[in-house]
């Protein structure tokens, strides 16, 4: 009999911040799925609607973005997401801006999610093309600087307290393509709906069968680091929210600091 899944996320909101349609099923789906198996109400923020993605000059940016937009609510449906916002930024041409980053605080702080999961802005390998598109770092680095201190900070976007907005702290965040993972997922219970939901993506996956076979390689070879089939990994961060917490985590990172007791006091000659 088919393991039944939990209810362990139960009421736990999760919002996902990404650049373009497929980044979120690429890069978390299996554990977004999993997540809403075990109760967590998922939404999804995708801050452009992909209209550059082709190859054809036939089809103009204009055409392609509702269809885009259309396999991205077709994947959500399948992941399990309740909600899918569109910031229709122009693609390819992000760049970050206090009006973006206030932006992704209103839909913070219209959410309020418990865990966000978006782009790592701390890749800077730049060894394959996909993960280190200009329009992913932008993202990244403006989620991180909407969950702190910008969403928790009535003083930043005051305007949002008349859209009836209160500030929220984000407790989590999780950085899905990370050059530095820390966390592992099993995601086979839900390998299935990561792979259904990103065949939804018609317009950009013209061989199911090819993707398919990357997916399974790619996130198997990352399982098996931890002993699972396939797994999902990110950098996770916790945003600490009192100071006694904020404290405690200074100290863990200073244990790990390199000892300067021995360092010269006076390096001048
Ligand atoms: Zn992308």
């Amino acid at each position: 009999m088919k393991k039944q899944p939990t209810k362990k996320k139960k009421g736990q909101r999760v919002l996902v911040i990404s650049a373009h349609p497929d980044d979120t099923e690429f890069g978390c789906g299996g554990t977004l799925a999993r997540w809403a198996q075990e109760g967590a109400e998922v939404f999804y923020c995708i801050c452009t609607s992909g209209e550059k993605g082709t190859d054809d000059p036939h089809i103009p940016c204009h055409a392609l973005a509702p269809i885009r937009e259309k396999e991205q609510r077709a994947a959500a449906r399948m992941i399990g997401a309740r909600e899918v916002v569109f910031l229709r930024k122009p693609d390819g041409d992000l760049a970050y801006s206090l009006d973006f980053r206030g932006d992704l605080v209103r839909v913070i702080r219209q959410f309020r999610p418990h865990t966000l999961f978006t782009h790592d802005p701390a890749n800077r390998s730049f060894d394959v093309q996909y993960i280190f598109h200009s329009d992913h770092r932008v993202v990244g680095e403006l989620a991180f600087d909407a969950v702190y201190p910008s969403a928790l900070n009535h003083n930043f976007y005051p305007a949002h307290l008349a859209e009836g907005l209160s500030p929220h702290a984000v407790s989590e965040i999780y950085f899905f393509a990370s050059a530095e993972p820390d966390t592992w997922i099993d995601i086979e219970p839900t390998l299935h709906l990561k792979l259904r939901a990103l065949r939804c993506h018609a317009s950009q996956i013209k061989e199911p069968k090819m993707m398919e076979e990357m997916v399974r390689t790619w996130f198997g070879v990352w399982g098996r680091e931890k002993g699972f089939a396939y797994a999902e990994r990110f950098r996770r961060l916790q945003i600490f929210q009192n100071p006694g917490e904020r404290m405690k985590k200074l100290r863990e990172i200073l244990k790990h600091a390199p000892d300067t007791k021995e360092a010269p006091r006076n390096t001048q000659k």
